[in-house]
């Protein structure tokens, strides 16, 4: 009987290559994260489909902001702590291992691959962390690393383990084509923490204490701006982006265009609305005419509306949009 592990699968290339190298050995149960700045798209559960992994979702909420303010390993080129995010999903994925009674887990690691999670002394630190040394198998560069508790109990042979190593991804594509395996994602899926304009905005809203749920969304969203007094604006470039900000306005001002289309932004308070209004016809083609509404009741229906006022504005220069835009 095939011992079960669990598989951490992005839907990359890499992870399901590692599903594809190891399903004749273990019974898979495949895991794929969201985090507040990640989010899962549905082609990684077509595409487990395809390879028939059975894969749960796991989303990990608030308590990602612990790492994202406080990286016991630092972090990358942006905002991103890698190893601290890494270990996080190897335990949350431990944990469903745990519940389903598997004693091994499988990633798609590449040694040296990525600068921030796959050195080998990582490796190590993730293991020791995790507290699950020798049970993590990488079938991709096991070849390169010690033995695994699954090797030295004969469940998988060394010469079934391949010594993959650096960010090269020709051996990848080869195999690829070998298992005809299509419509896999990019490395690192949908991650932005790396991004540089988005690790500024995730930047300031740390340092103005700003890092929870509803704005982690909005920070996805539209243009973001700090204002002199110390107002967060963001403001819809789309209509798509001003449906989503309405949708996630709770306790913010929702500032909409009055009498022509026009862009819809979201305030964090009243301090600078002057300047929010003026960066908002800045952007605003038709109209400079503004309906201010509160929404610190939560919805945006007329009925739960307070402080309505509708007010003109003038355009801000290009000068003091550049100098507040995030
Ligand atoms: S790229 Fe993003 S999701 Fe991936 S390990 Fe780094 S921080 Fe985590």
């Amino acid at each position: 009987m095939k011992q079960k592990a669990v598989i951490l699968f992005s839907g990359g290339l890499d992870s399901t290559l590692s599903a594809k190298l190891t399903e004749d050995i273990f019974e898979l149960y495949g895991v794929v994260f969201s985090t507040p700045f990640s989010r899962v798209n549905k082609r990684v559960f077509e595409l487990a489909e395809k390879i028939k992994l059975p894969l749960k979702h796991i989303t990990i909420g608030e308590e990602y902001f612990e790492i994202m303010l406080n990286p016991k390993f630092g972090r990358g080129k942006g905002m991103n702590p890698c190893l601290d995010c890494h270990i996080m999903m190897l335990k949350k994925a431990k944990e469903y291992a745990d519940e389903i009674g598997a004693k091994f887990l499988i990633t798609g690691e590449v040694l040296s691959q990525r600068m921030m999670s796959q050195k080998s002394s990582d490796i190590v630190k993730a293991e020791k962390e995790t507290g699950f040394s020798g049970k993590i198998i990488r079938p991709l560069s096991g070849a390169l690393l010690p033995p695994t508790d699954a090797e030295k109990e004969g469940i998988i042979k060394r010469e079934r383990l391949l010594g993959i190593s650096g960010k090269s991804r020709k051996t990848q594509f080869k195999l690829a084509a070998k298992y005809a395996i299509t419509g896999f994602g990019t490395p690192a899926g949908g991650c932005v923490l790396a991004d540089k304009i988005f690790s500024k905005r995730i930047k300031d809203a740390i340092d103005h204490g700003e890092l929870d749920l509803l704005r982690s969304r909005h920070l996805m969203t539209g243009r973001h701006f700090r204002l002199e007094k110390g107002s967060k604006l963001v403001i819809a470039r789309t209509a798509g982006e001003d449906k989503f900000l309405k949708a996630n306005a709770d306790n913010f001002i929702r500032i909409s265009s009055s009498g022509a289309p026009g862009p819809g932004a979201l305030l964090s308070d009243m301090r600078d609305i002057d300047l929010a209004l003026s960066i908002m016809a800045r952007y605003s083609k038709k109209t400079h005419e503004f309906i201010i509404l509160s929404a610190r009741h939560g919805a945006l229906s007329a009925s739960e509306s307070v402080d309505e006022r509708i007010v003109k504005a003038s355009p801000a220069s290009e000068e003091t949009v550049k100098k507040y835009l995030i």
